[in-house]
């Protein structure tokens, strides 16, 4: 079996896979724990049966030890040696990892060297790797980067236009995140599309609570719209994507407030959620703009579409045109109809044609939702970046 884990200071996210069919791991439970060092609550699923548990933890070795003594009384697994291989996602690799590595001691370094860069999310992934190395000592570890898909980006792509001296001293460049969703997407669209990955040229449209873009050139990452941090791009549920930096500068005479302050409302207050005043969610947002004709929700659903419409015709022009598809991918992307709608009718130049049937049509894995004469396939794909993560620590066993 194989444990993938998803972790953050105070949360354990994992998904226990059977590997007997090593083309088509199968998961078999998945769970949350969570207010870990507050007091602990913890639900693991198996199929349709959930169990919750109020254990205290004050750390993450003690939420482990606790995730794997209910994995025994509930059989998921006999003994620790059950599970051979966890695989963790992590947020930031640098510049350094540029593909999934087992987390030797100095890996685990680099992810350490990399907290500078990611401090919400580096030292979450690091606490959980060791807790889980102590609980599961003869199990592989190895670790998959937000990042390392993008390490493919030409310089002329990931640099600022700032002092050079910012990125050869301080590494001040594009980094990209969703790097295992857009492996994933790449690796699937692939298989639909009945073409090698070295051919491929792909605009991915990843539209989650965070969102970015890829622009897959020859089945790599060639750009993305995030960017040293998951702040710039595409507008968010909370973040604002780009914005003219010196609004920093001025809000902070504005407001009387420091720098930290005003990147935590960047963050945390603006996208959707600050823009319409209603909500990060998007099924809220569109809602209240088309049921309800609120204004505020109509622009910030217009702001958003328009957004990823303008990266699509940058990344079509970055392809020469050359687009084997356009994808739809994550939260919004796979569910929200209306927003495919709102960014295709967005799209002029580039003469694409949205069936509104398929569109708006249930699927399961993916579904073509372009008509014959559109002349760029739209696909929207289900990502599985937990899918992604047990395939890649497979290979390390
Ligand atoms: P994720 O971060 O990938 O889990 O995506 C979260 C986002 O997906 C939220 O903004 C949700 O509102 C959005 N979402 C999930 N389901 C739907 C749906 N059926 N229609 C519209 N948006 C959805």
């Amino acid at each position: 079996m194989i444990l993938v884990v998803n972790a953050g200071s105070s949360s354990i996210k994992f998904k226990l896979y059977e590997t007997n069919d090593k083309n088509s791991p199968l998961p078999i439970v998945e769970g949350l724990a969570e207010r870990i060092g507050v007091d602990g609550a913890l639900t693991i699923k198996i199929e349709d049966q959930k169990y919750e548990y109020n254990d205290r933890y004050d750390n993450h070795l003690m939420t482990v030890e606790s995730i794997l003594k209910h994995f025994k009384e509930l059989n998921v697994i006999k003994n620790e040696l059950d599970i051979e291989g966890i695989g963790f996602r992590i947020v930031h690799g640098g510049d350094k990892i540029v593909k999934p590595v087992e987390l030797t001691d100095q890996n685990k370094q680099a992810v350490e060297d990399n907290i500078k860069l990611a401090p919400l999310h580096n030292p979450g992934a690091l606490t959980a790797i060791n807790a889980f190395q102590k609980g599961l000592p003869k199990a592989k570890l190895v670790g998959c980067f937000d990042t390392s898909f993008h390490q493919t980006m030409p310089a002329k792509n990931y640099l600022y236009s700032v002092p050079l001296k910012w990125y050869e001293n301080h590494k001040v460049r594009k980094y990209g995140f969703h790097g295992i969703s857009f492996d994933y997407i790449t690796e699937k669209a692939s298989q639909i599309l009945n073409k090698n990955k070295n051919d491929l040229n792909l605009v991915i449209c990843h539209l989650g609570n965070g969102a970015s873009m890829c622009c897959v050139k020859n089945g790599e990452s060639y750009d993305t719209t995030m960017g040293l941090t998951p702040l710039a791009g595409l507008m968010m549920g909370t973040r604002c994507g780009d914005i003219d930096p010196s609004i920093i500068e001025y809000m902070a005479k504005e407001l009387n407030q420091d720098v930290y302050q005003l990147t935590n409302s960047l963050n945390k207050e603006s996208g959707l959620l600050g823009v319409s005043k209603i909500s990060s969610d998007m099924r809220e947002v569109s809602k209240a703009a088309i049921e309800n004709h609120d204004e505020k929700a109509l622009v910030a659903l217009e702001m958003y579409t328009q957004r990823i419409a303008e990266y699509i015709l940058k990344f079509a022009n970055q392809l020469e045109g050359k687009v084997d598809a356009i994808v739809f991918t994550a939260g919004i992307g796979e569910n929200s109809f209306i927003t495919r709608k709102l960014v295709i009718d967005k799209v002029h130049l580039l003469n694409l044609k949205l069936d509104n049937e398929t569109n708006l049509r249930e699927y399961d894995d993916y579904l073509e939702i372009s008509t014959n004469e559109s002349a760029i396939k739209i696909i929207k794909i289900r990502t599985d970046e937990e899918l992604m993560i047990c395939k890649e620590t497979l290979k390390f066993l």
